[in-house]
Formats: C-alpha cells, structure tokens, sequence
C-alpha cells in the first residue's frame, strides 16, 4: 500500500517496521487538524512477536550486570536532553499542550530515567547474619520477566518514561502499548533508547485499542502490567490481567480538590488554582477540577474569574499561550456537553469559555477557562471527571466540612489546602483520605525519589508506577537462608524439627 502520510511504527525485536494490519487511525493535531501520521492497531499476531521478542531478550537481559543497565540509563537521559526541543515539538503538535509544558512533560519523565541510572543503589536485598548458628539470610531482588505498560494520551513522554525505564533497569524485557491518539513521542523516546544501548528485544512497542490492551492481559508470557489511563479501562485492565496472574498496578482517574481557607495568600493561592485549573486544557490526572471556598473565602469567586480571565487561549506552538486545546474532537464535544449539563442542573456559570475566537486556528479543539459557582455534589459537573479547563467551585463554612466532602468524593489522586496556618495544614494531611496531598503546592506530583501513589478509586494495586515502589513492582524477592561447612567440622545429628540451631 502507498501511504503519502507517514506510518507510525511498531517496535519488535529492535527493529521498527511497518504494521500489516488493514485497521489505522488519524493522528491529528489538535490546533488545526492537520493529519500527522497514521498509527496501526496491531494484529495479534504482532502483539505475540512483539513479547516472543521480549521472552527471548530477557535470556540475557537479566544477567547483565547493573552497572552495564545502569550506564545506558545514563547515556538515554543526555540524549534527552540534547533533543528536549525535538521532542517537545512532537508532543505539542500531536497532543495540543503548549511547548513550554511539553519540555515540563519530557522533563518529569527525564527525572525517572536519571532515578533508572541509580538502579545500583536501588535494587539491593537484606542481608541478616547468623539467623542460626553459622547460617545467614539474605534477599535478592530479581527481574520478572517480560513486563507491559499501557499509557493514556495526557502525559505521550511522561508516562511510558514511568515504565520502561524501571522496568528495564531491574532486569526485565518490556512491551509498550502507548496511547493512539499521541504515539509519536513515544517512539521518538523509544528511538532514543535504543540509540542510549537498549538491546533489542529488551523494549518492544506495540500500537492499538482494546484488542490489543486484552491481548497483552491474557498473554501468558508477560508476567505484570503497568497501566494508566481512565477508571473505567483501568478496573477493566486490573481484572482481567489480575485473573490471568499478573502483577498489576493501575493509575487511574481522579476529581482533584483544593481547599482555601480565609487565612490563605490570596495571590499566590488564585495563581495556583487558575495554572493548576486551567493549565494543560484541565488534562492532567492531577488538575484541579474543585475549589471549595471556606467561610470568607467565598468572596474571592471574582477574583478567581478575574485571573482565569488573564489565561490566553491558542495553540500550544504560539508563544504566550496558556490554555491549548483539547486533544481531540470528541473530548471537544464531551467537555462542551458537560459544561451544557452543568448550566442544565443549576450551577451558575460564571465564566464561559466555549467557542473561544482563536485567529488562525479556527478549527482547533478550544475551549477557552471555564469556572461554575454553586456547584453541588450531585450535579454531573461534580461526579464526571470533565478533563478540560472547567473550575467547579464549592462553598462550606468549615475545614472539616470541607474534608468531608472530599473524602466522600470516589477518587483520590490528589488534593491541595491553601492556608496559612501549619496547625490547619497538619490537622488536613491527617484527615484527608487522597494519595497526594499538597500543601500551599496546587499540583503535587512527587519526584521518582518518591513514588506516584492514589487512593480509592483513583489507584488499583499496591505499588506505584516509579520510585522505591516500582522496584519493588518489577521485582520478585527471593530469600536464601545458607549454611557452609567447614571442611574439618564434626558431623552433628539428623534435626527433624523445623528451628536451625
Ligand atoms: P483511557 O483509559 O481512555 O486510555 C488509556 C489506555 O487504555 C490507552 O492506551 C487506550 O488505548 C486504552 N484503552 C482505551 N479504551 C480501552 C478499552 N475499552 N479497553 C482496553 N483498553 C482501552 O485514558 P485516556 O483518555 O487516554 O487518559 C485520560 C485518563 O487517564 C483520565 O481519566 C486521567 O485521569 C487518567 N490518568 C491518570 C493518571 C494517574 O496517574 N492516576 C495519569 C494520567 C492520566
């Protein structure tokens, strides 16, 4: 078949070749829907070369010394850096976020590669001496196998970083499914990683939707899967792939809330709010998509609409740009719908920002800051993950009323208090029931010395997808209780009691 758009890759076996499937899709910028590339939706048959690859790399893979893994860590995060522009003009023209958020996308991934370069310091094991008399214990930390990840379309540079770096670095072989709807920069990466010495077969990428993603949680062969993305394909993928007997952990969908309390930097917290709100379309996992104002906080509704008014709507390409679009027609149409819903159920609507005017990009996704007041918790607003720039604003008159609110809400990735007072700031770490919690910090994500955790509905499974945690993830500890004799030692009797003397 000619193609005069470029064909998106498969990664099998360190080559990239083309798929042989008959089922594509567009990859469109989302400022101006010009057809970037077409991404195949891989055939099973691919999907299994792809962790045959995989199962036969890890032969060695796993046996190579962590010094050897840990020096290709090196070299992928210099090479990174050297084409951090590239990249980010990549990702800003298949997903929409600005150029400037691109980098910060590329650079929260960068972060984790750096932490892979440390593996030596991070995948050491116990050692206890003399458990018994002459006998030591110790632990080893070993690779699984071929591990999986599956990434959501909001974070294309970010989010496999999450993965296959830690999970190459421990030891094992890796099968990326990125999202379709922004692949580019991930294989982009995925070149650059095997240009660091990434060995073939060791990372592998395969394209495509549900077939795929089920294809890879039934596969016999892998033995964990790292997924994120929304709730619903999260619990999905959680199930399924945990039926099969796998390892699984699942990052899922969030309604992140802030709380201000009267005592609050004004300026400082509304600037927060408004980048946290707004910045990236509303399309990060840890957006802030409630405010619940507490008792005279109440007042400052215009100042907020005031600053959400100073964000400049455009595309992600043109300096001085705030808000970009939104990733696609559908989310378009899904979050427009939802903000017509919100006006439908009662919430007034105090800045309205559909069909924003955006000279030059007339057919990009925008949708301009958007802020309702009086939102309730039943209203749709308030129960859907909207995942765009909408602001939902609540009042209550109390702290504690206001933790109650967001600890009743299903999910829990993360949340923020915006306050003066220490004793406030600590009674909320205490009580709230959210993985991440920031404090006068509106987004806060940890850094890979940390792991990115969550709570209730916003996380399935125990370990997070980087950090400490995600060693602990990608490895299987093994314990080995020894003894050696002593050539001349004297043979003692047979023990038939569990207990080593
Ligand atoms: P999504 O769930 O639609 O897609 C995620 C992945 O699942 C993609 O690779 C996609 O191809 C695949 N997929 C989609 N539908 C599927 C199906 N029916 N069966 C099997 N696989 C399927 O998510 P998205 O829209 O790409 O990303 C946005 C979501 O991700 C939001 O809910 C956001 O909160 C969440 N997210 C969470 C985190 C976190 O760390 N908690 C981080 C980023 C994004």
């Amino acid at each position: 078949m000619t193609r005069s758009i470029p064909t998106v890759k498969l990664l099998i076996d360190g080559q990239f070749i083309d798929s042989t499937t008959q089922q594509w899709r567009d990859v469109i910028n989302p400022a101006t829907q010009e057809i970037l590339a077409q991404v195949p939706f891989a055939t099973a048959e691919e999907v299994d070369r792809a962790v045959a690859s995989a199962q036969a790399a890890f032969k060695t893979w796993r046996k190579t010394p962590i010094g050897a893994r840990a020096r290709i860590f090196l070299k992928y995060q210099q090479l990174i850096r050297d084409n951090m522009k590239e990249l980010a003009a990549i990702l800003t023209a298949e997903q929409g976020k600005t150029l400037a958020d691109a980098e910060g996308d590329v650079f929260r991934g960068l972060e984790v590669v750096e932490h892979a370069a440390g593996i030596g310091n991070l995948q050491l094991g116990e050692l206890a001496n003399n458990v018994a008399g002459g006998v030591d214990t110790y632990t080893l930390l070993q690779p699984l196998g071929v591990c999986a990840g599956i990434t959501p379309f909001n974070f294309p540079a970010m989010i496999p970083l999450w993965m296959f770096p830690m999970a190459i670095a421990t030891g094992n072989t890796f099968v990326l499914k990125p999202s379709e709807q922004d692949p580019m920069v991930t294989m982009r990466l995925c070149e650059l990683a095997l240009e660091a010495g990434v060995p073939p077969g060791v990372l592998n990428v395969v394209h495509g939707g549900p077939d795929v993603v089920n294809a890879i949680c039934d596969h016999p062969d892998i033995k964990a899967v790292s997924f994120v993305g929304s709730t619903k394909v999260g619990t999905h993928v959680y199930n399924r792939a945990s039926q099969a007997g796998k390892r699984v952990q699942c990052m899922m969908g969030a309604k992140n809330h802030a709380i201000v309390l009267p005592d609050a930097h004004k300026e400082q917290s509304l600037n927060a709010i408004a980048g946290a709100a707004f910045g990236a379309a509303g399309q990060r996992c840890m957006a802030l998509s409630v405010v619940v104002l507490v008792g005279e906080a109440q007042q400052w509704i215009p100042d907020l609409v005031a600053k959400a008014k100073t964000l400049k709507v455009n595309a992600g390409v043109e300096a001085g740009t705030d808000v970009g679009p939104l990733v696609s027609c559908a989310a378009l149409d899904r979050v427009s719908g939802l903000i017509e819903r919100g006006v439908a159920e009662g919430a007034t609507l105090e800045l309205d920002g559909r069909n924003p005017q955006v000279a030059g990009y007339e057919n990009g996704n925008f949708v301009g800051p958007t802020l309702f007041s009086g939102v309730t918790t039943d209203m749709s607003i308030y129960r859907e993950e909207i995942f765009g720039p909408v602001l939902c604003v609540i009042a209550a008159e109390t702290m504690d009323e206001a933790i109650e609110l967001i600890n009743a809400n299903p999910n829990g990735n993360g949340t923020a208090i915006f306050t003066r007072s220490g004793a406030a700031a600590r009674h909320f770490q205490e009580e709230i029931d959210v993985g991440q919690v920031g404090i006068n910090v509106p987004i806060p994500v940890p850094v890979p010395m940390f792991s990115f955790t969550g709570s209730r509905a916003s996380k399935l499974g125990d370990l997070g997808p980087y950090g400490k945690q995600v060693v602990q993830f990608y490895t299987q500890t093994k314990t080995v209780t020894e003894r050696w004799f002593d050539e001349d030692a004297v043979g003692s009797t047979v023990n038939t009691t569990i207990t080593l003397k």
